[in-house]
């Protein structure tokens, strides 16, 4: 068996995880595809694949609504996914877990359902300067239309973020506290338990935007005391289109609905309309069935080898790729922090992030290029954008030897 090892450690069998992984064999451009674009979505493995054409094939329905077979068997694998999300992130009631289309979609919800309801003329949102586009632009909206204020708490040149400075920023005007769990552009692992800690102590809620955490490390939101927590599906190995927002109890019983329509109310008459309860309050007209359905497996599947393993298996991916890459010439990370996800951002002398991007993709090799959704982020390092190498547990120092060995070739024929 090929284990992949340290000296003290096994994790996994890489080349068996592979095997799950049927895109993982394909070629691009005549070359082994080399996938690095994992913070921007990861595949999906062949139970999760197997998963969608089930439903299709035996299981579709509309849910909740129905009382036929099929509407019955819809609705119970649905709401047995809802469960296992909730025991993934130790949620402590299943109506927590709030189906949405995404991590965008669930910080709108909250923008919308508790924004509008809570936050009014003067009063605060933080969030940070590394903040994706997604949990930037739903609280500037928000502010514009109640007269809020957006506060942004600054990061230090290796890209972690000031803590006495975003403490400085809490006061009885803040609302809500909005910060990534983790940096999509620079790998930053925040410290959002200190940060929920501290906004706690002035009662403020806390958001969390976990959209590249949550396929990285255990995320306990009863343990983390976040009051929301959203995450996507494409993230997690499952479909695009679905995503999770857990919340409170206590908040999601006080907000309002974000849309209205079927399967979130109670009763409807022309002069008013009662609204269910949770979860279905905030989960109006069909959802994403299948995804839904099918991010229960991917949950299941990443259970199967380990939350623990993976962290570990990719932080060893990281050191790696980072050693090996700090040996080129001309070569400067963006972000830098001390605690880092498996995302590498960098730059190379004389070489444009995006040429770069092309040629590499003309070797097999999928990286990010531009700004990442942080425009404002790259504004504050002053540049328009990096390279971003991104890894997955079904990664290797193979593909990362042939990776640094494709950069040190186009780095070459561009410079
Ligand atoms: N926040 C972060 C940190 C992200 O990385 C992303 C996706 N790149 C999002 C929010 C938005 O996620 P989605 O497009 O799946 O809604």
């Amino acid at each position: 068996m090929n284990l992949t090892q340290n000296t003290t450690k096994i994790y996994f069998d890489v080349a068996s995880i592979r095997k799950d992984f049927p895109i993982l064999s394909r070629t691009v451009n005549g070359r082994p595809l080399v996938y690095f674009d994992n913070a921007a979505t990861t595949q999906k493995p062949q139970v999760v694949i197997d998963a969608i054409t089930k439903y299709y094939t035996h299981q579709n329905s509309n849910i909740h609504r129905g009382v036929h077979y099929l509407s019955q068997v819809a609705t119970q694998a649905y709401e047995d996914s809802r469960e296992k999300i909730r025991a993934f992130i130790n949620a402590e009631k299943n109506h927590e877990v709030i189906f949405t289309k995404g991590t965008t979609d669930g910080i709108n919800l909250v923008a919308n359902g508790f924004g509008r309801k809570f936050i009014g003329a003067g009063d605060e949102i933080v969030i940070s300067e590394l903040e994706h586009h997604s949990n930037i632009v739903p609280w500037q909206m928000l502010c514009e239309e109640k007269g809020a204020v957006l506060r942004v708490a600054p990061i230090n040149e290796v890209g972690e973020i000031v803590m006495e400075e975003l403490l400085k920023l809490l006061s009885p005007r803040t609302k809500l506290v909005a910060i990534s769990h983790v940096s999509n552009a620079l790998g930053s692992v925040n410290p959002i338990k200190e940060i929920i800690k501290k906004a706690h102590d002035l009662n403020i809620p806390v958001l969390i935007d976990g959209a590249q955490a949550i396929q990285h490390t255990k995320v306990d939101v009863q343990d983390l005391d976040c009051d929301f927590y959203v995450f996507s599906g494409h993230k997690l190995f499952a479909s695009t289109g679905v995503g999770i927002l857990y919340g409170k109890e206590e908040f999601l019983n006080k907000m309002n609905p974000y849309q209205g329509g079927g399967d979130m109310i109670k009763t409807v008459t022309f002069e008013k309309t009662t609204y269910n309860e949770l979860p279905h309050k905030f989960e109006a007209g069909t959802p994403h069935i299948e995804g839904g359905i099918t991010l229960g497996t991917a949950i299941d599947y990443v259970n199967s080898i380990g939350l623990e393993n993976i962290s570990a298996y990719e932080q060893e991916l990281l050191e790696y790729a980072t050693e090996k890459l700090s040996q080129l010439e001309g070569i400067r990370f963006i972000g830098t922090a001390k605690e880092k996800a498996s995302v590498i951002s960098f730059l190379i002398d004389g070489v444009h992030p995006y040429d770069l991007g092309v040629i590499l993709d003309k070797m097999g090799i999928a990286i990010r290029t531009g700004h990442h959704c942080t425009q404002p982020l790259m504004q504050k390092f002053n540049i328009p954008g990096t390279a971003r190498a991104s890894f997955a547990f079904y990664n290797t120092k193979e593909e990362v030897d042939v990776f640094i060995a494709s950069v040190i070739k186009a780095a070459a024929m561009l410079k």
